[in-house]
């Protein structure tokens, strides 16, 4: 398995469509040239062959040498035409008997081929035999006056020399090609490590940040490819680490704020038991302190419960149609008290009737935390507007308090978890720095948004759109 790996890798690839593209254009280069080679030879030789053979049968004819067959001045070109050309000349009569061979051998005989019968009827005929290698030409002998056809002149010539030179060109060629396959082969390899070099520096990038567990970035700008995945790693490995980051944030800050409570009943209960003689009184003040420590060390971690349910998938919202009107009429009624309690003002407006697919639950608590700020964040007297007023795809919840206002550079971290603006305040009336978060994320999950304004000192908005119907998938 391990062995067939190496073909699945890109250096291999590279290597393989370089090699291959060097290669085999050389064979098809070979076979073109060589086979053109000899056609072209071939061609050339039967054409000089063809008009030597044209003139001597000229000859032939005009000296009458089919009656004179000891005519020196035909037999001596005869003899030239066969050894130039290392061929044979027969001259066959209209009887189609062989009346002169160069050969000398089958004088006499007589001869009735396919070529030499076409011949004698007028046409020139010219054959190639690469088996054997030699070329065969009939040329007509014709009496030019009378157009009587005499005879027939055959020449046959050995290809060999051509055969000789294409050997030669063949065996050039084999071993250009090969010093080129060489040369191909060995550039393959080059180009394919080198073009792998960068995907290797990656890797090795890769694990360097895994191990070290650094600051460090990736970055191979080799390729706009690499730098384009090393982009993205980074974007990737920078939001890993504000995950990695904001968790133990978060888990520093949920312990802090659980000791908190803790040590404030550490030191009552210690006052107390160092003390002889404690009044009752007294100790009715403590218990009373530390029922009120218990109580918030309770609200933190229903608050924090809450706060990991919304953290699970959207999937789990319990979607139902839900009348908002009446779910705002019933939060105000359960806040009025404390709102009495500050002598806030609480009205709710409704524009119109809305009902909408939303989670019930996790909704109320959103609205309830944002009313209950606004009355608890707000000064003697004063008072908190709640608005509801839909369109056809959203409605708005309108949350305005005439209270201290959250300045401006602490605007921007309102939801962030255990964020107070003002410490002090915050944790003496009770807050536990989640509430906002909570809503938040109630909000984003019905994939609505939450927008605040505020000025310190004047008063806060509060404003929250929620999709009428619900659009369920990957928040
Ligand atoms: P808490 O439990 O402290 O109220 P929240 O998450 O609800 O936590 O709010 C975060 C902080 O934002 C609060 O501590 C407070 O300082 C500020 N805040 C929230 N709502 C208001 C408001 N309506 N007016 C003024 N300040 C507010």
């Amino acid at each position: 398995m391990k062995k067939l790996k190496f073909i699945h890798s890109l250096k291999f690839r590279l290597f393989l469509i370089i090699a291959l593209v060097g290669i085999l254009p050389n064979f098809a280069l070979r076979f073109g040239i060589l086979a053109t080679y000899e056609s072209r030879a071939v061609s050339n030789r039967s054409i000089d062959i063809l008009s030597q053979a044209k003139i001597l049968a000229n000859q032939v004819v005009t000296y009458n040498y089919m009656s004179d067959l000891s005519m020196e001045i035909i037999n001596a070109q005869l003899d030239q035409v066969t050894n130039i050309y290392d061929g044979r000349v027969m001259v066959i009569n209209s009887r189609f008997q062989i009346v002169k061979d160069t050969y000398g051998i089958d004088t006499g005989k007589t001869i009735i081929s396919e070529e030499v019968v076409k011949s004698f009827q007028g046409e020139e005929i010219s054959k190639y035999d690469s088996d054997s290698r030699y070329i065969e030409l009939a040329v007509p002998l014709k009496n030019v006056d009378t157009q009587e056809s005499l005879g027939v002149m055959l020449v046959s010539v050995s290809t060999d020399s051509i055969m000789m030179n294409y050997d030669y060109l063949k065996k050039n060629v084999q071993i250009i090609e090969m010093v080129n396959a060489v040369i191909v082969i060995a550039f393959a390899l080059f180009c394919a490590r080198r073009l792998v070099r960068p995907f290797k520096k990656m890797t090795k990038s890769l694990e360097e940040i895994q191990a070290e567990n650094e600051e460090e970035e990736l970055m191979i700008s080799d390729y706009t490819e690499t730098e384009a995945i090393s982009d993205a790693f980074n974007e990737m490995l920078g939001r890993m680490r504000g995950i990695d980051d904001s968790r133990q944030e978060f888990v520093s800050n949920v312990s802090h704020e659980l000791k908190t409570p803790l040590t404030s009943m550490k030191v009552l209960a210690d006052s107390l038991l160092g003390q002889e003689d404690v009044p009752v009184e007294l100790y009715k003040d403590f218990m009373g302190d530390i029922a009120e420590e218990i109580e918030r060390e309770n609200k933190i971690i229903n608050d924090l419960l809450s706060l990991v349910k919304m953290d699970k998938a959207a999937g789990e919202l319990n979607i139902s149609v839900v009348n908002v009107n009446e779910l705002l009429e019933m939060i105000m009624k359960r806040l009025r008290p404390i709102a009495e309690k500050q002598n806030v003002e609480l009205v709710l407006e409704s524009f119109r009737p809305v009902s909408a697919e939303v989670d019930e639950v996790k909704l109320s608590l959103a609205f309830n935390n944002l009313v209950e700020n606004a009355i608890k964040y707000n000064k003697k007297d004063g008072w908190v507007h709640v608005s509801l007023n839909a369109d056809h795809k959203y409605f708005f919840v309108r949350v305005e308090d005439s209270g201290i206002g959250i300045p401006e550079e602490a605007l921007e971290h309102v939801y962030e978890r255990f964020f107070r603006a003002d410490k002090s305040h915050s944790r003496e009336i009770g807050g536990t720095g989640l509430g906002l978060a909570i809503t938040r994320n109630a909000v984003l999950m019905h994939r609505g948004a939450i927008k605040a304004h505020s000025k310190e000192g004047e008063g806060t908005v509060f404003t929250v759109r929620i999709p009428l119907n619900y659009i369920g998938g990957i928040a």
